[in-house]
Order: structure tokens, then C-alpha cells, then sequence
């Protein structure tokens, strides 16, 4: 083992798995686009009272899973656990609900909660999310739900499946907690110890358990859904109502509830079979009270965050592959005067964006070729003290390995024409 290692729960992203992030990122960013959300960038650290007030102080996030920090004034500071407080202290704070009744926002970043690591699970993970701030109807719900489900269906992902509930709003919450609490009262001793203690701070919560055993007692839970406050019915009714003509497939689960305390009414995850305990890619809801509970005005929301880690798990799961970045053309002069013209040659091709390799060592012809193999290029031109008499070289084609002669004078141009070729197939 090397003396320095990476901090329990991070880990570092190698370029062989890089590509399936751009993939990822990339996609996520035209499909965003398509639905028109706009990117918005946020400071990864903001004050501690931002997460307090926005997150709930009862909720395992901010209870036990916060990296705060002070500076050197004395602030106090945290590390970003999730996205949608910043956003919409970004959103208020710039003014934006003033000039736009709806705004349609994006994000991307490392987020960080001291959590137990385990596949799937990290300290430091990787979100992308989207917040529509203004959604006034429930068509914004669906919306959300649909472009979760478009773009996971875009980045080549199969079996996943969308969840969706109620979690009411203050004023019908009260009574399904208590519908809750009088079921789990008689058997309170079935629950593991967070949950005893869940049930008087936050007992919605114990839903969300990542206990097996806890799992496994709530199959026996009461649908609440009935208590829902007729507004909450009404609005669920219409969510369900536009996933229907939408055709987006979904499956009600009374017993899907969110780790922070912010939502309201619709909440949804999409869950994926190839995924483990941890089987949640995707969560969000909707969260009609936060933005006034963060200092402005009443504008109701909904939003929802993927983890990059757990999507590319999943790719890698079902074995999606995704275009690789080869280099075109390795350049593979044999001596130093070849070389030189080598050296020559890939400045002028680079101009032209052909991307390329040099091979600029001193070792002979057949290890060279093995560089070019392991590459994955698609030309070389080899380049022999010889073949400078000539003023030519010879250019092989790894496709087929046929090699034909080519004039310097004509290379470049031969090289531009190719590239284009196949780059427009
Ligand atoms: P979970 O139930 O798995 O803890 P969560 O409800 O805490 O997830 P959210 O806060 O809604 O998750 O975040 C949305 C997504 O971010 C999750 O569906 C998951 O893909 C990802 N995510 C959350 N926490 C982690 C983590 N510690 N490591 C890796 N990915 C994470
Ligand atoms: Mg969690």
C-alpha cells in the first residue's frame, strides 16, 4: 500500500471510468436542455444555519451526517449535503422570483454527508438535480418524473422502476403521523433503536430505514393515503392523472417517504434492481413550503437529484458501453531524424483536431505497434530512416492491417480527408 490514501469514503474517478461520467454528464445536460432548465452554480460550502433551517433539524442529515467546519473568523460552515437549500437561497438572494414566475433550474456537483461507506454509498458523492421553482401545477410533478425517466431511458439503463407517494402537507401531515405512531406504538419493539428514537422526533421517517429488519415489519403497514387532506388528494389525483396520459409507467408505494423533512405532497425515487441495498438512483419531490421557510416568499416547488456513482454502477452492472476517446492517428517515428518530422506532423494535425498520439521512444517497430493496439487507433504512420530518403512513410490501417506508402507532401491532407470521412458516419 502506498502512504497516502484516499479519506474513508471518497474515492478517486480513473480515466477508464471517466468516459461513462461524460457520458452520463453529457446526456443529462442536453435532456435538461430539452426540458428547459437552465444551470445554476452554487458556492459547496454555505452557512450551517442554510441546512438547519432548510433540511430539518430531526433528520438524520443534519443530526449526524453534516461536515461542518469554522473558519477563521468563527463562522460556521458547512460542506453542501445535497443542492435544493443552496439553489433556492441563490434563487432568493438574486432576486429571481422577482423577475420570473417560473424559474427552471439545474445543478451539478460533489455533495457531502458523514454516512456509514458502502457500495453505492460514499461521503463524498456526485449529484445531478433540477429544481422548478414557481410550480404552481401538478403537470410540473409529472414533468420532473418524466425527464427522470427520459434520461435514464437516453444513458441506455433497463429494470428501473418509479415510485411515487403523498407525504401530505402541514396540515394533514399531523394526522398521518399519528395514524402512523398508533400502528407502530404496539410494536415499538420490533424497530431497531434510531427508529425507537424516530418515533417521537420524526416518526414519517422510520419509513425510510435501511434496517432489513425494520423492512420487513412495515409490509404489514395500514395505507395512510386515505387521510390526505382533500387539496393533497386532489393533487395527487392530477400527478397520477398526467402520468397516465403521459403514458410514464409508476408504481404507488404508500410507504415511500424522503430523508429531509422539506417535502410536501408528491414524492418519488426511481429504483433500480441492479443496485443493492442501496437501489435508490434517483429522489425527489416536491417542497411547497421552503422557499418562504428560507426567508421568502410563498412560492410553491419540485425538484429531484440522481447520484452519478449509483447511474454509473448501474451502467457498469449491465455492461453499457459508451464511444471511447481514442486517439485517431498514432505517429510512430523509427530515429531521431524521423522523429523531427514526427514531432512536425502532430503539430499541424493537432491544428487541424485530429487527435493523435506520438510515439517519440526509442524502441523498435514491433513494441510500437503493441502501443498502437492498446490505443485502439485507428491510423498509423510509420515513419523509417529509409523511408526520410523517399520523403514518405507508411500508413497502416488497424482495421484491416493494410499498409500503403504516402508522400509527406500529401500526408496531411490524406489524414484530413479520412478523419472527416469517418467522422461523419
Ligand atoms: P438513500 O435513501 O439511498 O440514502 P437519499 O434518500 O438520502 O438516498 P437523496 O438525498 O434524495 O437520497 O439524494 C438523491 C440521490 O443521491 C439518491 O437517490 C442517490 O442516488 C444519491 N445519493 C444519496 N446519498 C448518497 C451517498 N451517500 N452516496 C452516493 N450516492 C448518494
Ligand atoms: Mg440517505
Amino acid at each position: 500500500m502506498t502512504k497516502y490514501t484516499v479519506p474513508r469514503g471518497t474515492r478517486d474517478i480513473l480515466p477508464a471510468e471517466v468516459a461513462l461520467w461524460q457520458f452520463v454528464e453529457q446526456k443529462a445536460r442536453e435532456i435538461f436542455r430539452l426540458y428547459n432548465f437552465r444551470e445554476i452554480r452554487t458556492p459547496i460550502f454555505e452557512h450551517t444555519e442554510l441546512f438547519l433551517r432548510g433540511i430539518g433539524e430531526n433528520t438524520d442529515i443534519i443530526s449526524k451526517e453534516m461536515y461542518n467546519f469554522q473558519d477563521r473568523k468563527g463562522r460556521s460552515l458547512t460542506l453542501r449535503p445535497e443542492g435544493t437549500a443552496s439553489v433556492v437561497r441563490a434563487y432568493l438572494e438574486s432576486n429571481l422570483h422577482k423577475q420570473e414566475a417560473l424559474s427552471k433550474l439545474w445543478y451539478q456537483g460533489p455533495m457531502f454527508r458523514y454516512e456509514r461507506p458502502q457500495a453505492g454509498r460514499y461521503r463524498q458523492f456526485h449529484q445531478m438535480g433540477c429544481e422548478v421553482l414557481g410550480a404552481v401545477s401538478a403537470y410540473q410533478d409529472t414533468e420532473v418524473i418524466a425527464l427522470a425517466q427520459h434520461f435514464f431511458e437516453t444513458i441506455g439503463l433497463r429494470g428501473l422502476e418509479v415510485h411515487i407517494n403523498s407525504v401530505g402537507c402541514p396540515i394533514c401531515r399531523p394526522v398521518i403521523k399519528e395514524r402512523l405512531k398508533s400502528f407502530l406504538g404496539d410494536n415499538l419493539n420490533n424497530l431497531c433503536e434510531d427508529c425507537r428514537k424516530r418515533f417521537e422526533t420524526n416518526p414519517l421517517r422510520i419509513l425510510d430505514c435501511k434496517n432489513p429488519e425494520c423492512n420487513e415489519f412495515f409490509v404489514m403497514l395500514p395505507d395512510i393515503s386515505d387521510v390526505l387532506c382533500a387539496e393533497c388528494k386532489e393533487h395527487y389525483h392530477d400527478v397520477q392523472n398526467y402520468l397516465n396520459i403521459m403514458r410514464i409507467k409508476y408504481m404507488v408505494n404508500p410507504r415511500l417517504v424522503r430523508g429531509l423533512d422539506y417535502y410536501t405532497k408528491t414524492v418519488f425515487e426511481v429504483i433500480s434492481s441492479h443496485l443493492g441495498a442501496q437501489n435508490a438512483v434517483c429522489g425527489g419531490g416536491r417542497y411547497d413550503n421552503l422557499i418562504q421557510e428560507l426567508g421568502g416568499p410563498s412560492i410553491p416547488a419540485v425538484g429531484f437529484a440522481f447520484g452519478l456513482e449509483r447511474a454509473v454502477l448501474i451502467m457498469q452492472n449491465q455492461k453499457v458501453t459508451v464511444p471511447g476517446r481514442t486517439p485517431y492517428l498514432l505517429l510512430l517515428p523509427l530515429g531521431e531524424n524521423a522523429g523531427n518530422r514526427a514531432a512536425i506532423f502532430a503539430n499541424k494535425l493537432r491544428r487541424k483536431n485530429i487527435p493523435l498520439e506520438i510515439d517519440i521512444s526509442g524502441r523498435g517497430l514491433s513494441a510500437k505497434l503493441k502501443t498502437a493496439n492498446k490505443l485502439g487507433v485507428r491510423y498509423v504512420y510509420i515513419l523509417g530512416e529509409d523511408e526520410l530518403v523517399d520523403k514518405c512513410g507508411q500508413l497502416k490501417d488497424m482495421r484491416d492491417g493494410r499498409q500503403k506508402k504516402i508522400r509527406f507532401d500529401k500526408f496531411l491532407a490524406e489524414m484530413e480527408k479520412k478523419y472527416k470521412k469517418d467522422n461523419r458516419s
